[in-house]
């Protein structure tokens, strides 16, 4: 950590005190570089009735890795909090911070949130963000048909390419993936607008949101059309403007490529419907939806998913993305029913995503359990 911080954290207070920090600096640099070498994409540090828990997000599950007592779970916390810049006395509002915390051999970034339950003990959670050596990494997939699929899609000069899934689903991962073979052996501009930048990648001009410096995705999306670049990734549509402006590009001869957060793939059309965007756009600009999952795999070692010290399948290779990819014209049947009845949208829905899950869980690549809890119901 910066020298100064650590001086400016440690000088105050009685000796214990003093030694508690230099034990919480201690306790901090362990947790971060363990987190990190477990490829964890977030820390959670919970309160209970009397202690803090520590639990690691792996694989998609939150797996249980330290135990501290109320004083060592108050104080890691504080100290992350004074890190970031939080206010450290405020424990009444969530407050949000990031930073990059040195490591012995590498910088990490990360964004911290906390949050204080009715009885005023605060919880943090500890996003760690995708380091570079993860990028080259392509997805584990379950078929590629849908990834050439995918992959034809973004050849395309001009439209909207729409991604949706679960939070930690490899969106992001996809979406570079696609653009850089798109682009590679060619010079093209590739431009991203993001909050945050969770994949450094050279060869693209990746732009980030800092609201409270009042550069919002709609200042940055402005700016980029007016950049002329072939490619624009856009970390998320949240909103009316966003929407609108995504369409723009696309219908001025920009390839856009957005996630968008949706239930399912048929669930997309109607969050950009929701969204102010009117059927006629999106016929005219959408080339294509693809909706991903991350999937643990079963493991015949661990007789479960495949826990964190196993070797049977690489770390990183825990979990393997199955995608749903509706190409325009599969999209037409949906926007042509839409508004009459909601029934044949549904039905499409559940042939593709729930089709393909079937099959992987009949391989059994994955557990009934998985199967259950990724199946897409009616309701
Ligand atoms: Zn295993």
């Amino acid at each position: 950590m910066n020298k100064n911080l650590k001086r400016q954290y440690i000088r105050y207070g009685t000796k214990k005190e003093r030694k508690d920090a230099v034990d919480t600096e201690a306790f901090a640099v362990h947790l971060l570089t363990i987190a990190d070498s477990y490829r964890t994409s977030d820390i959670h540090i919970l309160p209970e009735q009397k202690h803090y828990d520590i639990y690691f997000r792996l694989n998609g599950q939150m797996e249980k890795q330290y135990y501290l007592d109320r004083d060592e779970g108050t104080r890691i916390i504080s100290y992350f909090k004074f890190l970031s810049n939080m206010d450290v006395g405020e424990k009444r509002r969530p407050q949000s911070g990031g930073m990059t915390f040195q490591l012995s051999d590498k910088a990490i970034d990360c964004r911290f949130s906390t949050i204080s339950n009715y009885q005023l003990q605060e919880s943090l959670v500890i996003r760690l963000l995708k380091q570079k050596e993860e990028e080259n990494q392509s997805p584990g997939i379950f078929f590629t048909h849908e990834w050439n699929k995918l992959e034809q899609l973004v050849q395309s000069k001009a439209g909207l390419l729409l991604f949706s899934g679960p939070v930690d689903s490899g969106k992001t991962t996809s979406m570079y993936h696609l653009i850089k073979n798109r682009t590679s052996g060619e010079k093209q501009q590739v431009i991203t607008v993001e909050d945050p930048v969770e994949i450094e990648e050279k060869t693209f001009l990746q732009t980030q949101v800092n609201e409270t410096a009042g550069v919002t995705y709609e200042h940055l999306l402005k700016s980029s059309l007016r950049h002329h670049p072939d490619v624009i990734i856009v970390g998320e549509i949240r909103d009316e403007e966003t929407a609108r402006m995504v369409i723009r590009g696309a219908l001025t001869g920009h390839l856009i490529v957005a996630s968008i957060h949706a239930k399912n793939a048929a669930g997309v059309i109607a969050r950009m419907q929701e969204l102010g965007v009117s059927t006629s756009l999106l016929k005219q600009t959408l080339i294509g939806v693809a909706f991903q999952t991350l999937l643990p795999l079963y493991c015949a070692l661990c007789e479960a998913n495949c826990q964190t010290y196993c070797t049977h399948y690489a770390r990183g290779r825990k979990r393997l993305a199955l995608f749903e990819v509706m190409s325009a014209k599969e999209l037409e049947s949906i926007t042509e029913n839409k508004g009459s009845e909601r029934e044949p949208e549904s039905i499409l829905v559940k042939r593709e995503f729930n089709h393909l899950l079937e099959k992987v869980f009949m391989n059994g690549f994955i557990n009934e359990k998985t199967y259950k809890r990724y199946y897409i119901s009616n309701a």
